[in-house]
């Protein structure tokens, strides 16, 4: 939302160079990581994939473009494609060797709920408490990065057996609040998150989550991880690299 005209390119740009140079490489199959932000708030939770978009940010505009130009891609070139819809990705390899490490300042509520806990950041701000949630703050599909990234294995599969193009939800199918994520984290982590309520966040919306029961049904795929693991890996990966990679490294 801040800087739309470098997301929406990077999105549809970026989607589009890879698929030129894949077609001129003759790529075997394609597989899209697309974003539960298409949804937006007109699709009334748990989301299918058969609902309709309504984007509500530069970045799910960006995404929704990008499914627009595989599908483009599947039809011309009979490249066996799946699009796979991310809810919310956290947590980390439990090996805590690989993890999440953004740049700068997180956007994103788990690594910055770390980085508070291990004292990089005084307090967390929660972007407002007045939606028509149970405690007010947005609700989210969390789901542990190692589910997602065995939900990408079995469509690698499928699309072997010759799917075409399917779009498929990848979530858990259930919803966590703000505060219920701040409180999962402190019983997994033993530490305590000082945070305070901040205005909305312009592009955010009260309440995603999916309905993950297509992948499960021709996927084989169920995520299995919960809200436990997640915030229990996501913390073992922080404190093993406190400052993240970069300042790990130059020790
Ligand atoms: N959020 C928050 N503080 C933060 C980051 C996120 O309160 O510092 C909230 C955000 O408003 C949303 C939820 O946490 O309700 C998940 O946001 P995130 O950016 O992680 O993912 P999104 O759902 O926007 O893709």
């Amino acid at each position: 939302v801040e800087e739309p005209a470098e997301t929406f390119f990077a999105n549809t740009q970026g989607t589009l160079s890879i698929l030129e140079v894949a077609r001129q490489v003759g790529a075997k199959k394609v597989v899209l990581s697309s974003s539960a932000a298409i949804y937006g708030e007109h699709t009334i939770p748990p989301c299918k994939e058969t609902a309709l978009p309504d984007c509500k940010s530069p970045y799910a505009l960006g995404k929704l473009q990008g499914e627009e130009m595989l599908k483009m891609y599947n039809m011309l070139y009979n490249v066996p494609t799946a699009i796979l819809r991310y809810f919310n990705p956290i947590g980390a390899h439990e090996s805590g060797l690989i993890g999440e490490n953004p740049n700068g300042i997180p956007n994103n509520l788990m690594p910055y709920i770390t980085q508070v806990a291990i004292g990089q950041r005084p307090e967390l701000g929660i972007f407002g408490n007045d939606y028509p949630t149970p405690d007010g703050t947005g609700v989210r599909d969390y789901i542990h990065v190692v589910d997602l990234a065995k939900g990408h294995v079995s469509a690698l599969s499928a699309i072997e057996r010759g799917c075409g193009l399917a779009i498929y939800n990848l979530g858990t199918g259930k919803g966590y609040s703000v505060l219920d994520v701040v409180s999962a984290f402190e019983k997994a982590s033993g530490v305590k998150i000082p945070y305070r309520i901040k205005p909305r966040r312009a592009g955010d919306i009260a309440t995603c989550y999916s309905d993950p029961s297509k992948a499960e049904k021709e996927l084989g795929w169920k995520a299995l991880n919960g809200i436990e693991e997640m915030c229990r890996d996501s913390w073992n990966w922080q404190k093993k690299n406190p400052a993240g990679y970069i300042c790990t490294e130059q020790k």
